[in-house]
């Protein structure tokens, strides 16, 4: 397989015992990338084999906090476990860098302690942010990483992702609706991974703040179509809101095949979809 994806957190800002926050491990061509770091990031990451010292770059698709808040422990074990000086590449859109010095603030005592303590351990963590917009932000060893914007507004600027290796190609959307850039990562793609809504079980929540989160994530209804619309062979359905019952898998995809004809993949975590 040119690709292997693995979800590591299919959940929402709720925290629920079976699914970790938004997380998407991408295997190509020797790399291995983090797309995303929620809650949780860490041990799913385990559960795939993978510990953060053995990570080529991080991705992020936005500073939203359900995909970001564990970005801290994936540079603080990053750095413990490397036996060596290294940076961490850590790509991301614009507000990147601020976010990135703020969780360095934090772990400032930490690493204090660390480098105070361990004769070995010389060095401070290192992650190195590059902010991005569009075009090619990661090419090395036929791995090439192609970011566009997307529309989650009134969160801006936000991206998705087209990883490409061996004339294969998937796609980690991030949260977004329907959009120009997201049309144009999806086109042909073998692989559309998107973070999904239900807005007929949102609508049922009487709370403004959940009302609120339908207008800027794809329902199941718009992943479906865009995957339709790009011509994509595999659609897979993640980070679901609301959280899904046990046994809601089948519902799921079946409001996406009325739409599209293609594979669907209702997304649990640490399951794997290859290409
Ligand atoms: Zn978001
Ligand atoms: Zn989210």
């Amino acid at each position: 397989m040119a690709i292997d994806i693995t979800l590591l957190g299919t959940g929402n800002p709720i925290p629920d015992r079976d699914r970790a926050g938004a997380a998407t491990l991408v295997r190509a061509g020797g790399k291995t990338l983090l797309f995303d770091a929620g809650r949780g990031v860490c041990m799913r990451l385990a559960g795939a084999g993978v510990v953060p010292a053995m990570l080529d770059a991080v991705l992020l698709t936005h500073l939203h906090s359900d995909h970001i808040c564990d970005l801290n422990d994936v540079v603080t074990t990053q750095w413990v476990m490397s036996q060596v000086e290294r940076q961490l590449p850590i790509y991301g859109p614009p507000g990147t860098a601020e976010v990135v010095e703020g969780m360095l603030t934090m772990l400032r005592p930490d690493v204090r302690y660390r480098v105070a303590h361990h004769a070995d351990l010389t060095w401070e963590p290192r992650p190195d942010v590059t902010e991005v917009h569009s075009g090619v932000v990661f090419e090395d060893a036929g791995v090439r990483v192609v970011a566009a914007a997307t529309d989650h507004r009134p969160v801006e600027p936000t991206v998705g992702f087209r990883i490409e290796c061996e004339g294969k190609s998937v796609v980690i959307a991030g949260d977004t609706v329907p959009c120009a850039g997201l049309d144009e990562l999806c086109s042909g793609a073998d692989i559309y991974v998107q973070t999904v809504l239900r807005d007929d079980f949102v609508r049922l929540v009487p709370m403004q703040r959940f009302q609120d989160t339908i207008d800027y994530h794809s329902t199941v209804v718009q992943a479906a179509e865009t995957a339709k619309r790009c011509d994509v062979r595999t659609l897979v359905l993640t980070h679901q809101i609301p959280t899904p019952a046990p046994d809601a898998a089948d519902e799921w995809t079946a409001i996406a095949r009325e739409h599209f004809d293609g594979e669907i993949v209702f997304g649990n975590d640490l399951d794997t979809v290859s290409v």
